[in-house]
């Protein structure tokens, strides 16, 4: 310690004291005079601020100390000058004896807290104490404890955010922390929700209020322990207040568990519904194929046992034609109407199901004998024959019935499947409105067409495919104004007759290429003969479907060079049947072209007159079978009567196919047919024989010739 007046203090035992006591002060200390003059100090004065013992004087002016400390390094942040100013208001403005304490940074940027003390007879008394690092760590208790803060804000957001009831427990089984979600999904009371509450006691409660779960209360609470006890995840379902909840137990490192309880009630009701509708047809709300083909697998566990079961394959004949003409919404009703009528004929143990389309199937079991499945079949053939009503139209339509046995036509799913198939097919067949059995022989039947598919597949690659051609004798002229051209397949397995492969090809949609490839032939063919002499080539309505058709024709005319004039087309009254805009502005381009157009095979079919109005035909040709028995029956006499009668007043030619008898030809000219065609005149001829033919001009009728 350092004295101002050593010589009034002397070298005092009291004042020896006072060193001794000074210096063993922890603090920096020093005294200011009133007068702001430096009296007394200590070393840790000294050594806070970096002063050296030759720095410091008894009675140095308060400004000296401040700018020697300010050289040294002390209160960087502010001037000597300022500091200086700011530090003896201080002092003024204590000098009511106030206890003042401040802070000021010093070298290093340690932090020094002073406080100053007046004595009146003294002046200031001042410790200066380094609190650098005691204020370093308050603060980073402070920060941690904003941190934590932060953190459970965080926690807190998160845990009541969630849409899952959230329950978190320690690892002696008491809440932690439950979040909102959980107090609503259970309706927990204020009591059962704070920190400390046994889980044991919710679950009481909980059962008291009604929840339950798959087993017992005891069965529930033993799984619960064992699997807290196995320190395992764990799920189970429960129902709560008509909810259904799922619980998930999720175990913590510290034996502690975090469960989570999701409100399922309407996901279980959506997932329902989804199973619902995988199973069943949105239109009719019946079954479909997937829950028909499941019962199908039971049943044939039932027909291995030895019960007797029918499958039927029901289909509406011609539905097509309603959607096409009245539209899908039309059609949709339709279908959902007959699924109605359909079930209306089923009995309780039946399965109907909705295949698809106009396709239902209907399951039967047990059956005592075919007799009792015909009259079902019968029930559900005139269930649909009744007029549909839907909005204003009427609409009549029908449904053919496949029906298969078991075990007599098979055991398996598939081959049931198969044969009713078929057995529908042949209901198809046999005109439709009406049920059909399976018979041995169907398949065959059905094997054999695809054979003869999978031939004619290959039959123009393998150059199978050649023309022949029939000339029409024109009665008015005398002689060939026209040649049909009619198509021949010389397969592997021998000749096969058009009127074999035709529907075949059309059905499998060959006759595209096919018919394409006949057009282009038969045009080559005939650019050969007489300028007056046409060529006739017949079109399928499948190839109607086809857009291009109008510029094969186009194409096949000029890559042969035949004048259009020159080209009949012969098209058949169910083209006419689909009322197809599409179609009728493709055959008025052709006519536009000047393409002439034959009705073929007219009378047989649908036989409406009114198709003969719908299109301005240049040939209407009298289907070959009103000529097998004209002489014996007034009544197809009657009819040629009337169709010539047509024709002529129409302006359009008309053909007497199938001539073969001198008589046959004599009844038709004098009833005015322009054209006749028939085995009388000519078969079908190879075109070399055509040529020579034609080239002869010799066409006196002729006993009748070897077909080709
Ligand atoms: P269609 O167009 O009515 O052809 C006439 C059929 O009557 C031919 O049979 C012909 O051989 C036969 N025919 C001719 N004169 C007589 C006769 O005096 N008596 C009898 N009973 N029959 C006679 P084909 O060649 O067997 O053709 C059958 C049907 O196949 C054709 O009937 C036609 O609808 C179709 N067809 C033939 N070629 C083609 C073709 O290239 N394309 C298409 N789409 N159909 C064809
Ligand atoms: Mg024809
Ligand atoms: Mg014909």
């Amino acid at each position: 310690m350092r004295a101002i007046d050593a010589g009034s203090l002397g070298e005092l035992p009291g004042a020896l004291l006072l060193d001794a006591a000074l210096e063993s002060i922890p603090h920096g200390f020093c005294v200011w005079s009133p007068q702001f003059r430096l009296l007394m100090w200590n070393q840790n004065y000294c050594e806070l601020y970096g002063f050296e013992p030759h720095h410091l004087h008894a009675g140095m002016a308060l400004q000296s100390v401040v700018d020697l400390s300010s050289r040294i390094g002390n209160h960087p942040e502010q001037t000597s000058r300022d500091f200086y100013e700011a530090y003896s208001a201080e002092l003024l403005a204590n000098r009511e004896g106030a206890r003042l304490k401040s802070q000021e940074v010093a070298r290093g940027g340690r932090i020094i807290e002073t406080a100053h003390v007046f004595n009146p007879a003294l002046g200031w008394v001042v410790t200066h104490e380094d609190v650098t690092e005691e204020i370093a760590s308050t603060e980073a208790i402070q920060k941690r404890k904003l941190e934590l803060e932060r953190q459970n804000l965080r926690l807190d957001a998160a845990v009541n955010n969630i849409s899952q009831g959230l329950c978190m427990c320690d690892p002696r089984g008491r809440l932690v922390i439950c979040n909102e979600p959980y107090v609503r999904i259970y309706n927990l009371p204020d009591r059962l929700v704070s920190p400390g509450t046994q889980l044991e006691d919710i679950l009481e409660y909980l059962f008291e209020c009604g929840m339950t779960s798959g087993g017992t209360r005891d069965d529930y609470i033993a799984w619960r322990r064992d699997v807290i006890a196995s320190g395992q995840y764990g799920k189970t379902v429960h129902q709560f207040n008509g909810r259904t909840i799922m619980m998930q137990h999720h175990p913590m490192k510290d034996g502690g568990w975090v469960s989570t309880h999701e409100d399922i009630t309407e996901q279980r009701q959506i997932e329902a519904r989804i199973r619902y509708l995988a199973r069943h047809d949105a239109l009719t709300d019946l079954p479909n194929r997937v829950q028909f083909l499941e019962e199908m697998a039971h049943v044939e566990a039932a027909i291995a046992r030895g019960e007797q079961v029918a499958v039927l394959y029901i289909d509406l004949d011609h539905f097509k034609r309603v959607n096409d003409t009245l539209g899908h919404a039309v059609g949709d009703e339709l279908i959902r109407q007959a699924g109605v009528r359909l079930w209306g004929a089923t009995r309780e143990n039946d399965l109907l199901a909705r295949l698809g389309g106009d396709e239902f199937a209907l399951l039967l079991r047990p059956i005592a004998s075919e007799a009792d499945v015909a009259k079902v079949a019968d029930r559900i053939v005139k269930a649909v024959a009744a007029p549909f009503r839907i909005g204003q139209h009427q609409i009549d339509i029908s449904a053919s019935v496949g029906v298969a046995m078991a075990p007599h036509d098979g055991t398996d799913t598939d081959t049931l499947v198969k044969k009713a198939d078929m057995a529908l097919y042949k209901a198809k067949a046999e005109g439709r409105s009406t049920f059909h059995f399976f018979e041995t022989g169907m398949d065959e039947e059905l094997q054999q067409r695809r054979h003869i598919e999978a031939g004619l597949r290959a039959a123009l690659a393998r150059d199978e495919l050649r023309l022949v051609f029939q000339p029409l004798l024109d009665l008015g002229q005398n002689k060939v104004g026209c040649v049909e051209a009619l198509l021949r397949w010389d397969s592997a397995d021998g000749p096969i007759s058009p009127a074999q492969f035709i529907p075949i090809a059309e059905e499998a949609g060959l006759i595209v290429p096919i018919g394409e490839w006949v057009l282009r032939q038969a045009c080559r063919t005939a650019v050969a003969w007489p300028d007056e002499v046409r060529v006739a080539v017949n079109l399928s309505t499948v190839q109607f479907r086809n857009k291009d058709l109008v510029s094969v024709i186009r194409s096949a005319l000029a890559d042969a060079g035949l004048p259009a004039r020159r080209l009949e087309l012969e098209i058949t009254e169910s083209l006419l049947l689909a009322d197809n805009e599409a179609t009728l502005r493709a055959l008025h381009q052709l006519r536009a072209m000047g393409v002439r157009i034959s009705m073929d095979d007219f009378g047989i079919g649908y036989s409406s007159l009114s198709y003969l109005r719908s299109f301005p035909f240049d040939k209407i040709k009298i289907d070959r079978s009103f000529m097998r028995d004209l002489t014996t029956r007034s009544g197809n006499l009657a009819i040629i009567r009337a169709v010539i009668g047509l024709g002529q007043s129409l302006g359009m030619t008309t053909t007497a196919e199938g001539v073969e008898t001198a008589e046959q030809m004599e009844l038709v000219r004098n009833l005015g047919c322009s054209e006749v065609q028939g085995f009388l005149f000519s078969p079908p001829l190879p075109p070399e024989a055509l040529a020579q033919l034609l080239a002869s001009r010799s066409w006196a009728p002729r006993a009748l010739q070897k077909a080709s």
